[in-house]
């Protein structure tokens, strides 16, 4: 471990709590930040709330987690006690996951794939470091980046292209069809993954899969320079869909189109809305189901659990041998700092308690 409170960070689980500064808009609304005092390792919440006489009340909450990274903490802060223990990891021939969950806004997307700082480029840094020593001259760095999306997947670097995922004979997940690229560089990574994330916004079916619906995997797999079927070492970095509820996630769509109604007769704007709200409410359920899922299978592998619900959701699915033998993961729970998004920041604090 590390020094006086400071958290070990080589477990095999690791949960964090990232908050985010309060931005421009918040600021000027004239919001507080509601945790002024988060820690190395524990942050305190004031939930302000309303009481039916109008007296307003404080409510105090209190959390402990491996690490609290405050609204001052840069990226590769956040790096070397999240990622940078998963690197030295695989290359030890290890599979490792690191995990950004939250509400949409609270800064999953900065924290994991910024495309210049996200944790992934941080990472790649180190990993071409580390190919360089004598001792891994015989490896070779691959990526794959997919998406999953109602429960389907889809390949980010190959045109949206359908995937489907099966088990070998070893019980390694197949992705079949995956494209991967080879990486030799940095530079090389950085190009892949923005034509990637491109691919990411589009819906493929006419639907709206903005990114805050979907959860994107990219992986840097190891692999002996000879044989590209063999995986040596995995990191997977998977900036998750919002945890907000459904009808929250569908609001700026149903505004959007309500903008766009004066085109549209009001008989068929009601239609559409209708449509529109049950589309979200199933898209909110696939999702609230597979976070359910991923916490499930995360406590599971913290207890040695025999049973581990991985079927429950694509996503467990696709993550099963990231979890079984050798494995380390970190998730990252971020929040936002403001009043109003206080319930959204209850939530996450919680799953997060309870993932391990
Ligand atoms: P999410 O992916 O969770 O929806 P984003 O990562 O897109 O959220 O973040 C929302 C906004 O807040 C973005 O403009 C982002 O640049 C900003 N942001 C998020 N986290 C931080 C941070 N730690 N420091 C500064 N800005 C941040
Ligand atoms: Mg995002």
């Amino acid at each position: 471990g590390g020094g006086p409170g400071q958290s070990d960070l080589n477990q095999k689980i690791r949960v964090c709590v990232r908050k985010r500064p309060l931005n421009k808009k918040e600021i000027d609304r004239g919001e507080k930040d509601i945790s002024p005092t988060a820690g190395i390792r524990s942050i305190n919440i004031n939930e302000p709330k309303t009481k039916v006489d109008l007296t307003k009340y404080i409510e105090q909450h209190s959390f402990t987690y491996d690490d609290v990274f405050d609204y001052d903490a840069a990226n590769d802060q956040v790096y070397q006690r999240t990622a940078q223990p998963l690197v030295k990891y695989i290359f030890d021939g290890g599979k490792a996951t690191c995990f950004a969950y939250g509400q949409t806004g609270s800064g999953k997307t900065f924290t994991m794939l910024d495309p210049r700082y996200g944790l992934y480029v941080l990472a790649a840094r180190d990993i071409f470091h580390m190919l360089r020593q004598p001792e891994y001259q015989h490896l070779t760095a691959w990526i794959g980046f997919y998406e999953i999306y109602q429960g389907q997947l889809y390949d980010l670097l190959n045109n949206r292209k359908k995937l489907f995922a099966r088990e070998d004979g070893k019980k390694n997940v197949v992705i079949v069809g995956l494209k991967e690229y080879i990486i030799k560089n940095v530079d090389d990574l950085m190009q892949v993954f923005e034509y990637g994330s491109q691919a990411r916004s589009t819906g493929s079916t006419g639907a709206n899969s903005d990114s805050s619906r979907s959860h994107a995997i990219l992986q840097i797999l190891l692999k002996p320079a000879k044989s590209r079927k063999k995986i040596i070492g995995k990191l997977s970095f998977i900036d998750l869909a919002g945890s907000e509820r459904g009808a929250d996630r569908g609001d700026a769509d149903t505004k959007t189109s309500d903008e766009n109604g004066d085109k549209i007769k009001e008989k068929d704007k009601r239609r559409f809305l209708i449509q529109r709200h049950m589309y979200i409410r199933m898209e909110g359920a696939e999702i609230n189901k597979s976070l359910l899922a991923l916490k499930e299978c995360i406590r599971a592998l913290d207890q040695d659990k025999r049973h581990t619900p991985f079927r429950q959701s694509k996503l467990t699915q696709v993550l099963k041998d990231s979890f079984v033998g050798n494995s380390r993961t970190c998730m990252i729970a971020t929040i936002s700092p403001n009043q109003s998004n206080s319930e959204h920041t209850l939530n996450t604090l919680r799953y997060a308690d309870r993932v391990k």
